[in-house]
């Protein structure tokens, strides 16, 4: 606003003086030396002029104008005079004094102007923070703010659990007291991003019906050594004011990192806040009503001293969601949307795994978007399914040019891997399977997993199988490989060597851990993998890895191979149709399957529940 402001007032001014240059500007006149004028007016040609100090305007008895500068020549009014020219006197004219000293000074005025722009623009532009550096940024929620409450937040009950005491807490400290008992200071709240745990603290707030002070890490990150500090003090200041009430700090992993971590050593800016940080914990008690919650989805890099006992004593893990928290969250996010009655959510549920509450928002929002732009009135599965397609795959590509042989390559490669799925008890049955190309796939075939907390040998060596389907069904009917089959074997490679290395599943090696993993458990990620092994191990991993994998490919091929005409049905199928779906599966499974493989081909666990509400 003032920055606004203040550039038009320049411009303005430097309008004005634009004008005022222009305007001052003389016709133009000739302009004749001294001598000449007093030869005019000798010889009697010049009618009148206009004297202004030395400066003479003058005009012939012609008419035509003139200048002329005249030296200190006492006589002149004398021949003017003798000569009847009629004389014209005018005070000399100067510029007002504003404008002289605004001229003089402008320069430094606009450089002056020029600074405090850029000073300001270094500074994120926000306010008159030039003049706040050590305030805290905390955004107090305002009241009439649409409420969040815990049934907003679905699929997370341990959480809401945890945090449910807090909000206890809050609403009567005094029950929780009366054994001497002391009430946290502070949660922290851990979770890979998107499960909601800023959402679980607005909602913690709203159920306590307390003030809220949210703010976030990277606000005490600055450019100014000492600000971050000056900001967590006055942040603290502001809470204890405002007893009771919830300090949020959100991704606190930006001020929290483990000390001495970075580059740069010693005393750094980010140390200094974080000292201020564990300093001010200390010094309140949760008597005064103040509680801290934390959010991070880097739980690893924070400083142990914030973890202690005192500080941050209770961890809450707000994990991905299971197939029952994505249902439930499906169901909140949905609230607002109308869905056909053929829309089956477990089926949506289902084939979700490793979404986040977040994903599963965006996956609502994507669907009905879809059926909006095709002027449907109601979500359909099907734009369920291309929404999801959408977000794990990328768009799909339509008008990508692609040859015959290659589309004919995919479609059996594809049906590959759907009837060694149908056909491998213990496999994850299919959901869809499409030739349409999407992301770096040409196709691909989606299954609907089931959850399960641990997994048994015979569903992993299913799922290697599975992975092999599609390569074998290449092999068989074109005699070549294609690259298509890269992540399959990079899937399958994965899983034995996880079989193998971590699980014990092979006679071999036994039951012996090889491969230290550093690993947040929590988070999913791998972090770094430790060679712990002896190079004999190595040569024995290796082998009984590839003894694993290479026997799920043969069963592969064994499948297709007994199955040809099945394969030739699909892939005939696929390319005519481009997406085929379970019930289709499961009928040509059930039309052409070779006689000795029928009685073992399993049937699609979806259409077996009667689920599907898969159509066409
Ligand atoms: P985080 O802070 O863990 O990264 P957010 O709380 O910001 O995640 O979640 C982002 C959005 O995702 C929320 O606004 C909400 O719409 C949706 N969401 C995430 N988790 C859930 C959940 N458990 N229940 C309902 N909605 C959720
Ligand atoms: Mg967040
Ligand atoms: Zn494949």
């Amino acid at each position: 606003m003032f920055k606004n402001v203040a550039l038009w007032i320049i411009i303005a001014i430097a309008m004005v003086m634009l004008f005022q240059l222009l305007n001052n500007k003389q016709p133009i006149r000739t302009e004749i030396s001294y001598s000449e004028f007093i030869a005019q007016v000798t010889s009697d040609n010049v009618a009148a002029v206009t004297i202004k100090e030395k400066k003479i305007n003058g005009e012939t008895s012609d008419g035509t104008q003139f200048d002329t500068y005249a030296p200190d020549d006492a006589k002149m009014v004398d021949l003017l005079r003798e000569h009847n020219v009629k004389i014209n006197a005018q005070p000399a004219d100067s510029t007002p004094w504003y404008m002289q000293l605004l001229i003089s000074w402008l320069p430094i005025i606009i450089l002056i102007g020029l600074w405090i722009f850029f000073m300001r623009n270094m500074q994120g532009g926000a306010g008159n923070k030039a003049f706040s550096f050590g305030k805290s940024r905390a955004r107090m929620m305002v009241q009439d703010q649409r409420k969040i409450t815990f049934k907003d937040v679905a699929g997370v009950d341990e959480a809401k659990e945890e945090l449910e005491e807090i909000v206890e807490f809050l609403k009567e400290p005094s029950k929780f007291q009366r054994l001497g008992g002391k009430i946290p200071k502070g949660v922290l709240l851990v979770g890979p991003p998107g499960t909601g745990k800023t959402l679980l603290a607005r909602a913690v707030a709203g159920e306590a019906g307390v003030a809220f002070f949210s703010i976030s890490g990277s606000d005490f990150v600055e450019m100014f050594v000492g600000v971050g500090a000056a900001r967590i003090r006055d942040l603290f200041e502001q809470g204890k004011k405002n007893a009771p009430c919830i300090i949020f700090m959100d991704e606190i992993d930006a001020v929290g990192r483990h000390r001495g971590a970075g580059l740069g050593g010693g005393h750094d800016e980010r140390e200094q806040t974080l000292n201020a940080l564990l300093v001010e914990m200390d010094g309140f008690e949760s008597t005064e009503g103040v509680i801290l919650i934390a959010a991070t989805n880097r739980p690893d890099v924070l400083d142990p001293a914030l973890l202690r006992p005192g500080r941050f004593d209770r961890q809450v893990i707000v994990p991905l969601p299971d197939y029952k928290g994505r249902m439930e969250i499906l169901k909140v996010h949905i609230e607002k949307v109308p869905l056909a009655d053929e829309v089956n959510l477990e089926v949506v549920a289902r084939g979700t795994p490793g979404f986040s509450g977040a994903d599963m928002a965006n996956l609502v929002n994507e669907a009905a978007l879809m059926a909006a732009r095709a002027g449907k009135d109601k979500v359909e599965s099907a734009d369920f399914d291309e929404a999801r397609d959408k977000i794990t795959m990328g768009k799909a590509r339509k008008n990508n040019a692609i040859t015959e042989k290659e589309k004919n390559m995919t479609a059996y490669h594809e049906a590959g891997h759907a009837i060694v799925a149908s056909m491998t008890p213990f496999a994850t049955p299919v959901h869809k399977v499409t030739i349409i190309p999407r992301g770096m796939a040409g196709g691909y075939t989606s299954l609907l997993p089931e959850e399960r907390s641990y997994e048994s040998k015979d569903h992993l060596t299913a799922m290697i199988t599975l992975s092999m389907g599609g390569r074998a069904a290449e092999s068989l009917v074109f005699g070549h490989f294609t690259t298509g089959a890269r992540t399959d074997i990079q899937h399958s490679t994965d899983i034995a060597q996880r079989m193998v290395t971590v699980y014990g599943m092979s006679e071999q090696i036994g039951p012996i851990s090889y491969g230290k993993k550093e690993e947040a458990i929590f988070l999913g990620k791998d972090i770094a993998t430790h060679k712990n092994y002896s190079e004999q191990t190595a040569v024995i991993i290796d082998g009984e890895v590839r003894k694993i994998v290479e026997s799920c490919y043969k069963k592969a091929y064994e499948i297709l191979n007994y199955n040809k005409l099945l394969l030739d049905k699909m892939a005939e199928m696929l390319l005519e149709k481009e997406t085929i779906l379970a019930v289709d599966v499961d009928n040509l499974v059930k039309e052409y399957a070779d006689e000795k493989w029928r009685e073992m081909a399993t049937v699609n666990a979806v259409t077996k529940k009667g689920e599907a509400g898969l159509t066409d």
